[in-house]
């Protein structure tokens, strides 16, 4: 399998490309522009054994956000141009830590650090999307992207469960768009201090059967309440429950779904 990487900068991509040059090993690249450059440096894809011989000769030295297994992109990098914002409370972002999703070995988790500080914004955000979950103590607001769960901190940012390092460059340029636009419209918007934390996947559970009948679909019952949270299965997969005997559990369980941001249809 051909592995991939991506940089904290340019440079160091720079340096890596000019030591596989010298090494005359074959590489391909993937680049963020021109929709995601604020977000990202190109990412680098090589067979298994052109990076054992690339970090063997001094790749080691090279500052690499870590490597993954190479997939190609399900999607491309649009060719608009990223927006521009009269106030960039974001900034750029680069990635510096990728690796496999712990959750999902086939998808990716990476963190992001940002070159602007968006603290200010996080109550703004956190009036806008009540199905996120703020802690300004940290402070940290965290949402669903579709799948993928961002976490918002001041100066970084979490993914968890991007599709590929494109989808994953998607996600972070749809959060630089957000946090500025609503910083641009903070004047309109009541900032909101209210404490929200995700319920945890045990209060999913709760609302199971407890049968692990596996009509879900998953083995058991604390793997489908793992799924529900994760956002990779509607609660409506539990057939007892929303078409068999355990129909008094159904408000229950949309409920503490809506607490996780979830479609509750
Ligand atoms: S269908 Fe419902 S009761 Fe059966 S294993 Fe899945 S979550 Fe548990």
């Amino acid at each position: 399998m051909d592995a991939l990487t991506t940089f904290t900068d340019r440079r160091e991509l720079e340096r890596a490309v000019a030591l596989l040059r010298r090494l005359g090993i074959e590489y391909a690249l993937i680049s963020p522009e021109p929709a995601y450059d604020r977000v990202g440096c190109s990412a680098l894809a090589l067979s298994g054994d052109a990076r054992a011989r690339f970090l063997d000769c001094g790749g080691v030295d090279i500052v690499s956000a870590g490597w993954v297994d190479a997939r190609p992109p399900a999607l491309s990098v649009p060719d608009d141009a990223s927006p521009d914002f009269a106030e960039d409370v974001f900034g750029r972002a680069a990635i510096v830590v990728l690796a496999t999703c712990v959750a999902d070995r086939d998808r990716l988790r990476l963190t992001a650090h940002l070159s602007g500080d968006v603290a200010e914004v996080l109550p703004y955000l956190n009036a806008e999307l009540p199905q996120g979950s703020y802690v300004e103590a940290l402070p940290v607001f965290t949402f669903m992207d579709g799948h993928r769960m961002l976490s918002l901190f001041r100066d970084r940012i979490g993914i968890a469960k991007a599709d590929d390092i494109v989808d994953a460059w998607a996600s972070l340029e749809r959060l630089r768009c957000l946090v500025n636009d609503v910083w641009a419209r903070r004047a309109s918007i009541t900032p909101c201090f209210e404490l929200r934390r995700r319920p945890p996947a045990l209060e999913v559970y709760k609302r199971l059967p407890g049968t692990n009948c596996k009509d879900c679909g998953e083995p058991t019952c604390m793997a489908f309440a793992w799924a529900v949270w994760r956002g990779d299965a509607e609660p409506q997969r539990c057939l007892p429950v929303f078409q068999g005997d355990r129909g008094d559990l159904k408000d229950a369980l949309l409920s503490i779904c809506s607490g996780l941001g979830l479609e509750s249809g």
